[in-house]
């Protein structure tokens, strides 16, 4: 059957699947075309031609809604107890020392290293939550987009798309508290950051179908008066942190009398623009508020539970109909799948029971985490996803797992790459009809890795001198 054969002049690619997840649904015996980058054409219930490239299972690419790429670098190396209770402020501490070590090329390695390992793991678009701005003194290169350009290079270089979201950060605490000293690098004035803004737009103009949108850092760290007039500078995606921490709730309420969320929602119009990452200590009331509000709830499961931030309450999230998608954050470790894993066994944890992010009885919960994860994912990114005739081509190949293909048909394969996959699920990916990912590893692995172990044997070297 043709699902739409009208371009069917000459892709430059064709790929075959034994299945693939497409808009429409699971279809089997697919061979997909691709021109220009994009899907030009998709068959259903044909046999492959010669020369097509044969998989077993595809489905679309998947957006990480929240990085931080240059943390990639101290992963594993906050893991060590501290003389008091470590929490998320003393891994901040220890974020604060890394940053100050961290020059654009270093910058640039260390993302792509970060960006090869999204693609590896299933994501083909990342939105960059991008606050490291400025030079080790704390004043500002004298290209301001210098950082941004590091980043925009590591996206180049890799291959994966980037919704890049250049940070305002000016307080230190609520209420517009001066900024402390290792934050020096963040910060901005209104003007400062309006330069930055247009600089970071040239930044990503290299990048084919790069998006930029805008992400006030949290509200302890702007003013109510900045956020309004921060939120007004794009008309892209806009993206917070918010409600990570129980502190933070507790300086909130002190300083304001209202919850965070709440807060933000009666200070500016929170739409699908929004991005609120973690969201994770909201009462009730907030919970529906953000659910009806048709924002994205940016969830970061390894993270948070890395951070001992808490858990996210996903029951009556869902309940209420909550669109929400997955970011790796900290890049502490980077993978769609087990990030998918580990929210829902967060949740069987907290509610002592199984399958809850599934939909209905009967439904499947890989199935359930994957959809809601693209399409929530794709919304905070400021993209459409899908595989569907006219979309960008980002297709992620899953191996077939060796003799239980009966049980491997439809939602079933993605139960098994979210809990039960085994030796790189993820074999092949292709990015804007490009393939950078094949046998399961970056097709530019090896020489990233190395540039990567080079660039942090070198700053931790610096550290201890
Ligand atoms: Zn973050």
């Amino acid at each position: 059957m043709t699902v739409d054969a009208q371009n069917a002049a000459s892709p430059e690619t064709w790929l075959w699947f034994e299945q693939a997840l497409l808009d429409t649904g699971w279809a089997q015996s697919v061979r997909i075309g691709l021109r220009n980058g994009l899907i030009d054409v998709i068959l259903t219930g044909v046999v492959a031609e010669p020369g097509d490239q044969i998989h077993v299972t595809g489905v679309p690419g998947l957006s990480n809604l929240h990085s931080h790429a240059f943390q990639r670098g101290m992963a594993g190396l906050a893991e060590v107890r501290g003389p008091s209770r470590d929490s998320f402020w003393t891994w901040r501490e220890t974020m604060y020392r890394f940053v100050d070590r961290l020059r654009p090329d270093e910058v640039a390695a260390i993302a792509a290293m970060a960006f090869a390992e999204m693609l590896e793991g299933g994501f083909t678009r990342v939105a960059e939550f991008h606050y490291l701005h400025h030079d080790l003194d704390g004043r500002p290169y004298d290209n301001v987009g210098e950082m941004a350009e590091a980043i925009a290079a590591a996206a180049a270089e890799t291959g994966i798309a980037l919704t890049l979201l250049p940070v305002f950060y000016a307080h230190s605490a609520f209420g517009g508290a001066a900024p402390a000293e290792p934050q020096r690098r963040f910060i901005n004035g209104l003007d400062g950051f309006h330069s930055l803004m247009q600089a970071s737009e040239r930044a990503i103009s290299i990048l084919p179908d790069a998006i930029i949108g805008v992400a006030p850092h949290s509200l302890r760290a702007v003013t109510r008066e900045e956020l309004s007039v921060v939120c007004g500078m794009t008309c892209g995606p806009v993206h917070i942190h918010i409600a990570e921490q129980v502190r933070e709730v507790d300086d909130c309420l002190v300083w304001s009398g209202a919850r965070p969320v709440d807060l933000l929602f009666d200070t500016v119009e929170v739409d699908r623009r929004w991005c609120l990452v973690h969201a994770t200590h909201m009462s009730a009331s907030e919970t529906r508020r953000l659910a009806n509000s048709g924002a994205v709830a940016g969830l970061c499961p390894m993270t948070e539970a890395n951070l001992g931030d808490g858990i996210f309450p996903a029951a009556a999230y869902l309940a209420a109909g909550g669109v929400w998608g997955v970011g790796s954050d900290s890049n502490v470790l980077i993978d769609a799948a087990q990030e998918l894993r580990m929210l829902e066994y967060s949740q069987r944890l907290a509610e002592r029971s199984r399958n809850v992010m599934a939909g209905p009885a009967g439904g499947s919960t890989g199935g359930a985490l994957f959809r809601a994860a693209l399409a929530g994912g794709a919304r905070a990114a400021g993209v459409s996803a899908g595989l569907v005739v006219g979309e960008v081509a980002d297709i992620v190949a899953l191996a077939g797992d060796g003799g239980a293909a009966e049980a491997s048909v439809g939602d079933p394969c993605l139960d098994r790459w979210i809990f039960a996959a085994r030796d790189r699920p993820v074999e092949a990916v292709w990015r804007r009809g490009g393939q950078v990912v094949r046998n399961g590893r970056h097709v530019a692995h090896a020489e990233t890795t190395r540039r990567f172990a080079r660039v942090l044997a070198m700053i931790l070297d610096l550290g201890n001198s």
